[in-house]
C-alpha cells in the first residue's frame, strides 16, 4: 500500500494486485488491534542496531524515509501517534484500523487501480529484465515491478509465501527461517511444579486475542521454567513468531482422545467408588496427584468436601479444565535476547538505497519479502514504510516520474 501510493503520488500509473477482497488484512491485526506502528528510537545507531548484523542495510533506507518521516507521514494525514513504554509507537485512537485508514487513503488519492481477488500465480523474465507477471491465465505487463507479498506468517491473511518461489526462480536467494525449536517458558507456576511429569498423549492448543491458531498432539514434558517435549519443541517456532507481536495462551487438555461429555462419564463412574472420601484425595485414576489440587483451583471446588457433595455443575466445570488447561507464554528458553529470523530474501541481493534488484533492474522488493530479524516493538512495519515508500519512489523514478 506504502509503495502503490508513493508511485501513484509521483504521478506513475500504478496497478495493485491484491489476492484478498480487501487490502492490508495483517495490518489491521498488528499490535493486538492497536497497531504498533514503529519504534520512536530516533537515532539512527540506535535504531539500525536493533535490527541486529543484518540492521547495517537500513543505515541508507532509513536515512531516506525514517522514523520521523514515518510519525510525519501520519501525523499530517490525522493520524496522531503516542509512545509508550519501550518507545512502542501506537496511533493515540489505539486502533489499527485508523492506520488502515490512511494507507487506504493514501492508496485512493493517488488514483491507484486495484484488482481485488486476483492471485499473482508467476513472473516472466528475460535475461536481467521482468517482463510479465502471471494472474492465473492473464499476463500483465509493465515498465517496473514492485513485489510486496509478505512473509509466512498468518497465512490466513494473505502471506502464503509464493513470493519467495518467485524470487528462488528468478535466481534471488530465498533464506529459510531459521527459528529454534525451543522450550516454552511458562507463567503458571502450578506448571513448574509439576517439574518432571510428562503428559504421553496430550494436545496442546495455541490461542492469540481469544482465537485459535493450531492445535497438535503429543507428548509434554513440564519444566522447572515450563514446558518442554517433542511436541512442544515442534510447536515453539509458531509460538515465537506469534509471541513476537501479542500474548500468546496454550490450553492443554490431557484428554484428547475423550470428547467432554465421555469425559465427564468416566470421571463420574470413577468418582462413585469414593462417595465418602474428599474430593481432593479421589481423583487419582484421573488426574496425576500433583495436578490435582490446580485443577480444584481452577474449576473453584472445595477440595476437602466429599464426593457426595460435588455438584453436577462442578465436576463439569472441572471436565471443561481437564480439557483446557490455560497456560500463558513468557518466552522461550535461551532464545530471550535472540531475535526470530522469519526468512526471506537475502539481504546482499537488494539496494537499499533504491529497493532494486541487483539481478533484475526493474524489480524492487518492500516488507516481509525481505530476509531482516526483527525485535518486536514496532520494527516490522518501520521496515515495511521505510520500503515501500522507496520501492515505490524509485520504481516511479525509473518509469521518468520525477521525486517530489
Ligand atoms: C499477529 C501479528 C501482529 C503484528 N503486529 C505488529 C506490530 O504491532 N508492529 C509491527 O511493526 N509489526 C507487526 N507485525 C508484523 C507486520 O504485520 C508485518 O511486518 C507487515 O504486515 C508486513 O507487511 P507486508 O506488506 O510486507 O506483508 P503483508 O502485510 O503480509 O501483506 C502482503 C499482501 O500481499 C498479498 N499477497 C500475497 N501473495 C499474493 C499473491 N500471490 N497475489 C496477490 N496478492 C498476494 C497478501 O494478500 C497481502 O495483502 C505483526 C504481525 C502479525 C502476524
Amino acid at each position: 500500500m506504502m509503495a502503490a501510493g508513493r508511485a501513484a503520488e509521483l504521478g506513475a500509473k500504478v496497478l495493485l494486485i491484491e489476492k484478498n477482497h480487501k487490502l492490508g488484512k495483517k495490518l489491521l491485526i498488528t499490535g493486538g488491534g492497536r497497531c504498533n506502528i514503529t519504534n520512536a528510537e530516533l537515532d539512527l545507531r540506535k535504531m539500525v542496531a536493533k535490527y541486529g548484523p543484518k540492521g547495517k542495510a537500513l543505515f541508507g533506507s532509513f536515512s531516506r524515509f525514517g522514523i520521523q518521516d514515518v510519525f510525519d507521514f501520519f501525523e499530517s494525514r490525522s493520524l496522531p501517534l503516542k509512545v509508550e513504554a519501550e518507545q512502542r509507537a501506537f496511533p493515540v485512537s489505539n486502533k489499527a484500523e485508523d492506520v488502515w485508514k490512511v494507507m487506504a487513503n493514501y492508496v485512493k488519492k493517488g488514483t491507484v487501480e486495484i484488482l481485488y481477488n486476483s492471485a499473482v500465480t508467476g513472473l516472466k523474465f528475460v535475461e536481467n529484465s521482468v517482463t510479465g507477471i502471471m494472474v492465473g491465465k492473464k499476463r500483465i505487463t509493465a515498465k517496473t515491478y514492485i513485489v510486496a507479498t509478505g512473509g509466512k506468517s498468518r497465512p490466513e491473511t494473505g502471506s502464503t509465501g509464493e513470493g519467495f518461489e518467485w524470487m528462488k526462480a528468478l535466481g534471488h536467494s530465498v533464506e529459510e527461517s531459521d527459528s529454534a525449536l525451543v522450550p516454552v517458558k511458562i507463567q503458571q507456576q502450578w506448571v513448574k511444579d509439576l517439574s518432571g511429569l510428562s503428559f504421553t498423549n496430550a494436545k496442546l492448543t495455541v490461542l492469540q486475542d481469544g482465537k485459535k491458531q493450531e492445535s497438535r498432539s503429543g507428548k509434554i514434558l513440564c519444566t522447572h521454567f515450563g514446558i518442554s517435549g517433542p511436541l512442544v519443541l515442534n510447536m515453539s517456532k509458531q509460538i515465537a513468531e506469534l509471541h513476537k507481536y501479542a500474548p500468546v495462551h496454550l490450553e492443554l487438555d490431557l484428554y484428547p482422545d475423550i470428547d467432554a461429555a465421555n469425559l465427564d462419564k468416566k470421571i463420574l463412574e470413577s468418582l462413585t467408588q469414593f462417595l465418602n472420601k474428599k474430593i481432593r484425595n479421589s481423583l487419582g485414576e484421573i488426574l496425576p496427584p500433583k495436578i490435582i489440587g490446580e485443577v480444584l483451583t481452577l474449576a473453584k471446588i472445595d477440595g476437602e468436601k466429599t464426593v457426595n457433595a460435588l455438584t453436577k455443575t462442578e465436576r463439569l466445570r472441572m471436565t471443561t479444565f481437564i480439557k483446557a488447561l490455560p497456560m500463558s507464554v513468557s518466552g522461550f528458553l535461551g532464545t530471550e535476547k535472540a531475535i526470530v529470523t522469519s526468512g526471506g530474501v537475502s539481504l546482499k541481493e537488494i539496494d537499499f538505497k533504491t529497493m532494486q534488484s541487483k539481478l533484475f533492474a526493474n524489480l524492487f522488493l518492500a516488507g516481509d519479502i525481505l530476509n531482516f530479524d526483527r525485535p518486536s516493538g514496532g520494527f516490522s512495519l518501520q521496515i515495511c514504510w521505510t520500503t515501500g515508500y522507496l520501492a515505490g519512489e524509485n520504481s516511479a523514478k525509473q518509469t521518468g516520474h520525477l521525486s517530489s
